[in-house]
């Protein structure tokens, strides 16, 4: 445990100048939760388990830091990889068309979503079915829109209802948007698996509209709306032509979000509508 005073004994990270200050007589420790939990292990083992234990757990964290400046820097490639070929495609676009230039022509840098298709099992068809049913019992017990408790995604409700005023007014800000999202594959969407964000509150909204519904028939309804295919690791009903479910039928999760690329974009277009090539 031999390191110079100015590098951090568990990480080898050297020491910011606030660090050092705070140092005093204590051992080199950076701020880091980890590094400072593994010295606080200390007192609390015998000198040749924490010897072991310590070695270990540091490698563990150097190996950690390795691996995510990797994981950083092959980001930072593909940033800088989509940039150039950005830039690349719209001085083609306008050496082309030159009615546009590059200051008057949007770019939206799409996140870019899981690309691969795979035939939907049944064991996730089945996780699907229990979460419908549960979110359709769930719902059964709100009398009205106060018995929601707010940990149930009901804020989302209030930008779902913000997002559909605005494309109320701007049909065409949701068109684009909408096919921005089918180009991007759900980039968002990935954490959707196989609950597709819909909690008791889309239930309930649903029931609401169509108050006749049994819980046989919300499950039909849900199922129904599954593609054979959906894209791999990515929501349940995210296909290669985007969501497969209606949105009507989406949580307001679904319909509230989108991503800060796609806000940038509405706000532009809001403003100054210009010609969008998608
Ligand atoms: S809102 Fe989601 S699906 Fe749409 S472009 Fe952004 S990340 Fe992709
Ligand atoms: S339901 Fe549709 S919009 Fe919502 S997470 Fe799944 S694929 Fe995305
Ligand atoms: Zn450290």
């Amino acid at each position: 445990m031999s390191h110079s005073s100015k590098h951090c004994i568990v990480c080898d990270l050297p020491l910011t100048h606030s660090e050092l200050l705070l140092l005093g007589n204590s051992e080199a420790v950076c701020k880091s939760v980890f590094c400072q939990r593994l010295i606080s292990q200390k007192d609390t083992m015998h000198p040749s388990a924490y010897k072991a234990h310590f070695d270990f757990q540091r490698k563990r964290i150097i190996e950690k830091r390795q691996q995510d400046q990797a994981k950083e820097k092959h980001k930072n490639s593909i940033i800088e990889k989509e940039k150039a070929e950005t830039e690349y495609l719209v001085k083609e676009f306008t050496k082309n068309n030159p009615q546009y230039n590059t200051q008057n022509l949007p770019v939206v840098n799409l996140p870019i979503g899981l690309q691969t298709l795979a035939a939907i099992d049944d064991s996730r068809i089945e996780k699907y079915r229990e979460h419908i049913q549960h979110c359709f019992e769930v719902a059964s017990e709100y009398k009205d829109f106060s018995d929601i408790p707010e940990d149930q995604h009901k804020s989302s409700v209030v930008h779902a209802k913000t997002a559909e005023r605005l494309y109320s007014e701007h049909p065409e800000v949701a068109e684009i948007s909408d096919r921005f999202c089918t180009i991007c594959k759900g980039g968002c969407c990935s954490e959707g698996a196989n609950f597709a964000y819909i909690s008791g509150v889309t239930i309930w909204r649903l029931l609401q509209r169509q108050p006749g519904l049994k819980a046989d028939d919300v499950v039909k309804l849900y199922l129904d709306n599954l593609s054979e295919h959906s894209i791999e690791g990515s929501c349940i009903n995210q296909t290669d032509k985007g969501c497969s479910l209606p949105k009507e039928l989406r949580s307001d999760v679904c319909n509230g979000y989108y991503c800060s690329e796609l806000q940038v974009f509405q706000k532009t277009y809001r403003e100054e509508p210009l010609p969008t090539l998608v």
